[in-house]
């Protein structure tokens, strides 16, 4: 605390992203990153991009990723967004959308960040519960509200909602913005994007950190009526006009375009979260069903604290919140298959 901080800023709760350790031979499971690299296309594209021409300023408003993504997604360009990872995106929605007269509603489990950017904008929130089962139940998003935001699927739990379900809250609430987080989506859950033109109201955004292996990049995005993206627009050119750099604009353009390797690498992810599932329940864990590149598991007989912190003595590190309803569980990022067997192993040995 200082004398020269704002009034704004002493009542701030910042967001804890999860460690990057600067520690060798790790078993990195606790920020869900991919664990693979990018597309060898990708490497070649910023490689070929890194020249004279960085002296400039790249297109503010990234019109070549924008066709690419529309062309992707079967949209027009001017339903679509871009901007620095799927948080900056995430930012700009809470402060040109969900600044309303009566509290949003997201789940009371789910990204920590929401009620970060609520404190952040000044907005009111009302947290609503998961059920027992840790479930999204859509009759809850029925009350008076100024705005709805869930991930889908849900972090950290995993869970996904059919589309039928996205689509009853979206029904729901045809004078409020609802947006749908979709950073896992590409691992088994399926996008609303396809929803966008029925409803005005839906807003769905995606990153590139997750299922693309570029949390390193910065690109996320978001798709809905392009009323809503104008006023995403705004807030941008209001904050920072060039949010993606030149490198990053090339980087996710050529991403997209190897469906390949793409396809490839969350088909691995998908098939080793089912391996890393079936052998946590041979160990006692009962483990929610994920459609995420994460599991969310407890055991009955350890607490979650205990077992964050013997892993870590193994150097596997996994993702711990010492949160109500939660805190006796861990989540896991999946790793690569060989990454996947040590976390096993290592947990076979403390079961
Ligand atoms: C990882 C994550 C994001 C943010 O991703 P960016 O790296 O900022 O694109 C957004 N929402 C959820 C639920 C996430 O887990």
């Amino acid at each position: 605390m200082s004398k020269f901080w704002s009034p704004l800023v002493r009542t701030l709760e910042p967001y804890v992203p999860g460690e990057q350790p600067k520690l060798d031979n790790l078993v990195k499971l606790n920020t869900n990153e991919n664990p693979f690299g990018p597309s060898p296309r990708v490497i070649a594209a910023i490689t070929a991009a890194v020249d004279d021409s960085l002296r400039l300023y790249p297109d503010p408003e990234a019109d070549a990723l924008k066709q690419a993504l529309a062309d992707y997604y079967q949209v027009n360009t001017d339903q679509v967004f871009v901007g620095n990872g799927s948080d900056e995106v995430l930012a700009h929605i809470f402060q040109a959308l969900l600044q309303q007269d009566q509290p949003i509603l997201y789940p009371d489990i789910s990204y920590s960040f929401y009620p970060v950017y609520c404190g952040l904008y000044g907005i009111d929130s009302q947290v609503v519960p998961l059920t027992e089962h840790f479930a999204i139940d859509p009759a809850d998003y029925q009350q008076p509200n100024g705005g709805v935001i869930f991930p889908n699927p849900n972090a950290p739990t995993g869970r996904c909602l059919p589309l039928s379900d996205v689509e009853a809250i979206v029904q729901a609430n045809p004078e409020r913005v609802v947006v749908v987080d979709e950073a896992y989506v590409d691992f088994g859950g399926e996008t609303a994007i396809r929803l966008v033109d029925q409803y005005p109201n839906l807003l769905v955004t995606q990153t590139f950190s997750k299922s693309r292996s570029l949390a390193g990049l910065r690109v996320g995005f978001a798709i809905g009526h392009r009323d809503l993206i104008e006023a995403l627009t705004r807030v941008k050119d209001s904050f920072n006009s060039y949010p993606l750099d030149k490198l990053a604009q090339v980087g996710a353009i050529a991403a997209l375009e190897d469906t390949e390797y793409f396809e490839a690498c969350r088909r691995t992810v998908i098939d080793e979260r089912e391996r890393v599932t079936a052998a946590l329940a041979a160990n006692g864990f009962e483990v929610l069903p994920s459609a995420a590149n994460f599991v969310f598991a407890r055991h009955p007989d350890h607490s979650g604290e205990e077992l964050a912190r013997a892993l870590r003595e193994k150097k596997i590190i996994v993702r711990h919140f010492n949160r109500p309803r939660i805190s006796d569980y861990l989540r896991i990022t999946i790793g690569t298959p060989e990454q996947n067997s040590q976390l096993l192993e290592g947990v076979a040995q403390l079961v």
